[in-house]
């Protein structure tokens, strides 16, 4: 395999800059350095920790628009969406650091002493992050991660390594010391297998696909290295007969097609009630027809290209030559990785396009019938990580949100992530959490310590 990998830059195809992709020895050895950091790092006062946290928040926030202009270059991200990314990674590092003074233990009535619990750092953790979503899936690692007392071996995607490698500029910057905080491009089956094997690495931070999460799962499984695994979804818009139709159904695209489908919680399916079927259609379809897809770095674009030619390809054996597209968008023609934001019906739930994350601009709309058909519709992938839920009943709304088998749920509204609150997901979306109030403690082992009272 070449040690090199150039990033490409996916409206033009041009090389924005070509990049060293570590070997397994070279992972090998900033493991090492990260493991003789761990100490320092884990025993520094923690307000001290914390200062250092806010420090670098503070220059990601400085450097928003440097960041959102280079993940415009390398994943063609929309220069809106990028500058969102971007402040989401110092919101995240602020959060997170919000924590370290708040890591606190309990104290528990026991007989003859007292019993306390620490959350004690795990070592050095392994966090390996994909291309959809490069700032703020890493920082949803390395913030709590760090936060907790641990030091971080980050690998990138292949495809966009470069908001990553500035962070850890920006890290150094603030006062992280050397080897707490280690960005390494490489190759997965290389770089990424070997953080997964490294026997010194206790915990894995994994954000990617689903098949990939379950090799990682597998592998760790003979060292009992503890894993959160981030992965695939199929997550339904669900609108009910008694919503408010034009705004549930203007909003149904934009939570399909922002950052071109590339989003684990895209909401994929459209589950419509069949009495306003042609209703929710009529009011997509302008919607999804004037979407300007087209230079990411123009403020007037709503959706960039696909991140590379495979993942066109991927997206495009999902739309063959007579699939059933009911309506299209445009896209530019010639060079770059472009697809148009895409509508199938009809569809049916047997068909590949219902049941499998296609990770791109293509949507599928289905009718069905009452409550019950819609939890089973809903809930008939092996998939659970986010869904949307349109109706003015409340009592449908929450029981609906109870029987939706997903990790995040919103009702009237597509809002999926917030820092503090949990994201993750059920069955093949994932294990644990991230973000949210208990986010640090995943990346702490508890202790329970039992002191004597007794003479
Ligand atoms: P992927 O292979 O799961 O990649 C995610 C990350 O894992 C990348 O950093 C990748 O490195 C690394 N990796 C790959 N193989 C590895 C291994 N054996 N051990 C350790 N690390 C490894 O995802 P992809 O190939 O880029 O995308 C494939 C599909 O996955 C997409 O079409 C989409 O359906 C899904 N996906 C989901 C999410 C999500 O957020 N849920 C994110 C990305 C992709 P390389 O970059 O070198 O491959
Ligand atoms: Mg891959």
């Amino acid at each position: 395999m070449s040690d090199t990998f150039d990033v490409l830059n996916p409206a033009t195809e041009d090389v924005v800059k070509t990049v060293h992709m570590a070997s397994a020895d070279e992972i090998d050895s900033v493991v090492a350095k990260a493991q003789s950091a761990w100490p320092a790092w884990r025993d520094l006062a923690p307000g001290a920790r914390a200062d250092v946290l806010r420090k670098f928040a503070q220059l990601v926030s400085e450097s928003n628009e440097e960041l959102a202009k280079l993940e415009v270059l390398e994943a063609g991200h929309t220069i809106g969406n990028a500058r969102w990314e971007a402040q989401n990674v110092a919101n995240v590092l602020n959060y997170m650091a919000g924590g370290v003074e708040r890591l606190n233990g309990h104290q528990i009535p026991v007989p003859g002493g007292i019993d306390i619990t620490f959350h004690e750092a795990i070592g050095v953790v392994g966090i390996i992050v994909p291309w959809n979503f490069p700032m703020p899936v890493a920082a949803w690692g390395f913030a709590p991660a760090l936060a907790a007392g641990n030091t971080v071996v980050l690998k990138p995607a292949e495809t966009t390594p470069l908001t990553a490698l500035r962070l850890a500029e920006l890290a150094l910057e603030a006062g992280i010391p050397e080897n707490v905080f280690n960005v390494v491009p490489g190759f997965g089956k290389v770089a990424g297998q070997r953080i997964v094997d490294h026997p010194a690495i206790r915990k894995i931070c994994f954000t990617g696909s689903t098949a990939v999460g379950t090799s990682i799962m597998q592998a760790s499984a003979s060292q009992l290295k503890r894993v959160t695994l981030e992965l695939g979804g199929k997550s339904p818009t669900i609108i009910f007969a008694d919503a408010d139709i034009e705004k549930a159904a203007k909003a149904a695209p934009g939570a399909v097609f922002d950052n071109s489908g590339q989003d684990c919680c895209a909401r994929s399916r459209i589950l419509v009630q069949r009495s306003v079927y042609d209703e929710v259609l009529a009011y997509m379809e302008p919607v999804v027809k004037e979407m300007h897809t087209g230079n990411p770095a123009d403020e007037s674009v709503d959706m960039g290209p696909l991140i590379s030619a495979l993942q066109r390809d991927r997206v495009q054996s999902f739309v063959p030559e007579g699939a059933p597209v009911l309506f299209q968008g445009d896209a530019p023609t010639g060079k770059g990785f472009w697809f148009p934001p895409t509508v199938l019906a009809p569809i049916s739930e047997s068909d590949i396009q219902y049941s499998q994350e296609i990770f791109g601009p293509v949507a599928v709309v289905i009718p069905f019938d009452d409550e019950a058909d819609a939890i089973r519709m809903a809930n008939g992938t092996d998939y659970g990580l986010a869904g949307s839920i349109w109706t003015r009943d409340v009592g449908r709304a929450m029981r609906m949100a109870r029987g939706v088998e997903s990790g995040v749920i919103s009702i009237n509204s597509h809002s999926a992530v917030r820092y503090w609150t949990p994201f993750g997901g059920f069955k093949k979306s994932g294990i644990g959490r991230e973000l949210g109030p208990n986010a640090i403690e995943a990346f702490t082992e508890t202790k329970n310590v039992f002191i004597s009272t007794e003479d």
